[in-house]
């Protein structure tokens, strides 16, 4: 067996030792004879797996029991509306602009309501995230919306935005348990699970319950938040695979010591790789080094044949999904919890080799 060092910005690498769990589980579950695939999700085997998921999650980022933790679907391209539909009641929401996701988030906003631009980094080519410390929130916004960690441009906020009070609403899609966060901070936090908890087609919402509203007229039951809240997200049949594997996950990171460790070991990896960037005569990153992401690491050759090169020749030695999204060009390394510190040396030395060959 080949497994290569994939980079992929998602779905994305997993822990290996989450596959072979689930490997050794796939046929015959805890006993039960059958995989969780197959399983209904109104069995006690799944109850017990949805369950202590959740109970794993609320103990890694000490979610206050005032936070409802809800298992989702449809992408977090649809939470982008749900999210306005639940917590926008008078349609007023104020965002924050740093990539793809978040005007994607204002978009969805504004074919419901009226949502406001408070900042944007479009001016730089999202190389950076705008001061947030006096933004002009409006008195009556519903929250202020920001994506924390960015995909495509690897930025991510070195601290986060002033709010004026009012509830912030943060997609941490690529940064999820990355790190420690605070989440007293936040009015909800959603999450995308491929990236670096799990399969995609589980989303995962965490919201302050005094913001979900107990009746929202005109609005589908599936998109109340209210709803699966109420079922302990078994309203209807979830993605029940996806969700028995981010429990998996939950546990892999509570074996490794938890948030605190794994941001260690984030923060270790990127250095490798951010380290040889800022010394290398070839390769640079264009983002602004306060706002580097630990996550998503994008670099350039600035010649674009000389990086379409660098992405096959890399290839060919098992460092694959190195190629940078469309917008942004170049390469991109994502480097989520799953991906081992040898990855990156690899990946260094590999950079090193060509820079070798090239400068
Ligand atoms: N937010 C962020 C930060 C993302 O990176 C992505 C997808 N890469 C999305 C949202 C959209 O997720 P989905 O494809 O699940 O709708």
């Amino acid at each position: 067996m080949a497994r290569v060092y994939n980079f992929s910005a998602g779905p994305a690498v997993l822990p290996e030792e989450v596959l072979e769990k689930a490997a050794d589980e796939m046929l015959d579950y805890a006993g039960c004879g059958m995989s969780v695939m197959e399983m209904s999700h109104r069995s006690s085997a799944f109850k017990d797996i949805i369950e202590s998921a959740e109970a794993d999650l609320r103990d890694l980022m000490d979610i206050p029991d005032s936070y409802k933790v809800l298992f989702l679907q449809g992408g977090d391209s649809l939470i982008f509306a749900s999210l306005f539909m639940n917590l926008a009641t008078n349609g007023k929401a104020d965002y924050v602009l740093t990539g793809n996701w978040s005007k994607k988030a204002y978009a969805e906003a504004q074919i419901l309501g009226d949502p406001k631009v408070l900042a944007s980094s479009a001016d730089k080519n999202f190389t950076y995230i705008p001061d947030c410390s006096d933004l002009p929130v409006r008195d009556d916004a519903s929250f202020v919306y920001i994506c924390e960690n960015n995909t495509i441009y690897g930025t991510t906020y070195p601290e986060l935005p002033d709010t004026k009070g009012h509830p912030l609403v943060a997609d941490q899609s690529s940064m999820f348990l990355s790190k420690p966060v605070d989440v007293t901070r936040y009015g909800l936090i959603h999450a995308g699970a491929q990236k670096n908890v799990g399969p995609a087609g589980v989303q995962i919402v965490i919201v302050r319950e005094d913001l979900v509203p107990d009746d929202l007229p005109g609005v589908p039951t599936m998109l109340r938040f209210k709803t699966q809240a109420d079922a302990g997200s078994l309203y209807n049949t979830p993605n029940c695979w996806g969700i028995y594997v981010c429990g998996l996950v939950f546990k892999w990171i509570r074996e490794r010591g938890g948030l605190v460790a794994l941001e260690e070991a984030n923060a270790e990896k990127a250095g490798v790789l951010y380290d040889f960037l800022d010394a290398s005569a070839l390769f640079s990153s264009p983002v602004n080094p306060r706002d580097r992401s630990l996550m998503n690491v994008p670099f350039v050759t600035g010649d674009s044949a000389l990086d379409a090169a660098f992405v096959s020749q890399a290839a060919a030695q098992g460092l694959v999904n190195l190629k940078g999204h469309r917008s942004v060009g170049g390469m991109r390394a994502s480097l989520y919890n799953a991906m081992p510190r040898e990855g990156v040396e690899a990946l260094v030395s590999f950079m090193k080799d060509f820079e070798a060959r090239h400068a």
